[in-house]
């Protein structure tokens, strides 16, 4: 999906348009306990085409003493390298102030589409008013208000007409497995990526990423090939700070988008936070197959039942995505770290599985009579056929005399079936019910 970053000064209204923008007619926003609080982030689909929102006024980017100038910078810089479309947010009652000036010229320079969303215009006298962004000479200006939801639908189709034309990436057959690790600062990203690619049984090569800086890193083990995608910054991180950002929402979506196996890095001393939830949820969201990676297990104080306890309280914390693998590691003494390629094979594996449609009639047939499910109202639900369309993840489509009749805990119940036949540890799997008559 393409990536749309809203950027702008403070108080210019930015949060109020984004949640305009998702909520419009057609948003899709999914509702995950934990993830949704102040998200930064939303899918809307708009004429067909689905894009990812970010609000980079909820990015904390700034360091001691950065002035408001400075952080709007920053936040315009992550932008341009990893959004496909810029809204660049400006205040009408404000008028062209000398920030928006300095982000302007930085926006012309890129070539990308930006879009000057003129805010609180509502009124006649603020639409001329609002013609004195067409001097900052990016690409459109658009009046909106979005305390009123005036104008969002324009922007929209703005939006979507500067979007680039749709290039999926596919995961090629026989292709590396791709890889994302992602995770807060701190929890040692960067020591585990070079973790792994410090095995002895690992051969690694630098492979330019799709996106500018973005850097692939290409490890093979024995006949596996694993494609490691953006570790910019991680390699040879170590001592040396990182001068912008360290960490940011659009790397993080950008890296997981292009992945079919998510890492999601945690520290074993602080357990799964909310900031882990929230960044659980783009694996989740995104459909892919997905491993949580507790870190500095080494300074966890352990007998024999710690692991299975600290397994229970990640567990509850990522209810959501209860298919994933829970591994723990220590990058610092790289105990554990041989074992997490071998996992993220099977978790692809299981990501790409297809269930031969007989075998899968067969199953469905034989959960069905083992456990019929209850008549309602006189009606009872029958499945008259099963196919699986779909593969990363897999998805299931059950034709039905009424869909209507289907119950969430049958619909659990298929899936818990179909998850007790074939392994499918580590990814989501998708159920769809079609009426047919
Ligand atoms: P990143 O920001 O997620 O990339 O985290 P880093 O890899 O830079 O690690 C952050 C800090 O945690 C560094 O001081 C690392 O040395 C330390 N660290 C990383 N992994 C481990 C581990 O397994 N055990 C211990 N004790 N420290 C670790």
């Amino acid at each position: 999906k393409p990536i749309v970053a809203i950027v702008g000064r403070p108080n210019v209204g930015k949060s109020t348009l984004f949640n305009r923008l998702i909520q419009s007619r057609q948003a899709i926003v999914e509702d995950l306990p934990g993830v949704t609080r102040d998200r930064l982030y939303a899918d809307a689909e708009w004429n067909g085409r689905t894009i990812t929102l970010v609000d980079t006024g909820g990015i904390q980017l700034d360091k001691d003493g950065d002035t408001i100038e400075a952080h709007v910078t920053r936040q315009a810089e992550l932008a341009i390298r990893e959004a496909d479309v810029i809204v660049f947010v400006v205040d009408v009652t404000q008028g062209v102030t000398a920030p928006d000036l300095e982000v302007a010229e930085r926006l012309r320079r890129v070539r990308k589409p930006v879009i000057v969303a003129v805010n609180k215009v509502e009124n006649l006298k603020r639409e001329d008013e609002a013609l004195e962004f067409w001097s900052l000479g990016l690409d459109q200006v658009i009046s909106v208000s979005a305390e009123h939801g005036m104008g969002t639908g324009d922007l929209m189709d703005a939006i979507v007409a500067a979007l680039p034309s749709a290039v999926p990436e596919e995961p090629e057959e026989g292709g590396p497995v791709r890889v994302a690790v992602i995770g807060r600062p701190n929890v040692g990203k960067s020591s585990l990526v070079n973790a792994i690619l410090g095995e002895e049984r690992v051969i690694v090569s630098d492979v330019a990423g799709t996106t500018r800086d973005a850097i692939d890193v290409l490890v093979e083990r024995g006949e596996d090939k694993f494609l490691l995608v953006d570790t910019a910054g991680m390699r040879r991180r170590a001592k040396v700070e990182q001068p912008v950002e360290r960490y940011s929402v659009m790397r993080a979506l950008r890296a997981v988008e292009r992945a079919q196996v998510v890492l999601v890095v945690v520290d074993a001393t602080d357990g799964v936070t909310e900031q882990d939830q929230r960044i659980a949820g783009y694996a989740h969201e995104n459909g892919k197959a997905c491993i949580v990676v507790v870190n500095k297990w080494d300074l966890v104080e352990k007998d024999d039942r710690t692991m299975a306890k600290k397994t229970d309280e990640v567990r509850a914390r990522l209810a959501f995505m209860d298919y994933a693998l829970v591994h723990f590691v220590s990058a610092k003494t790289g105990a554990r770290v041989h074992r997490l390629l071998p996992l993220i094979k099977e978790a692809a594996a299981n990501h790409a599985r297809r269930i031969p449609t007989r075998e899968l009639n067969d199953l469905v047939r034989e959960a069905y009579a083992l456990n019929p499910p209850p008549s309602d109202k006189g009606r009872r639900l029958k499945i008259l056929f099963a196919t699986q369309p779909h593969v990363s993840p897999p998805g299931f489509v059950f034709f039905v005399n009424d869909a209507e009749l289907v119950h969430f805990s049958y619909k659990r119940y298929l899936e818990n079936r179909l998850r007790e036949t074939y392994r499918f540890e580590g990814t989501p799997i998708n159920l769809y019910f079609r009426t047919r008559a």
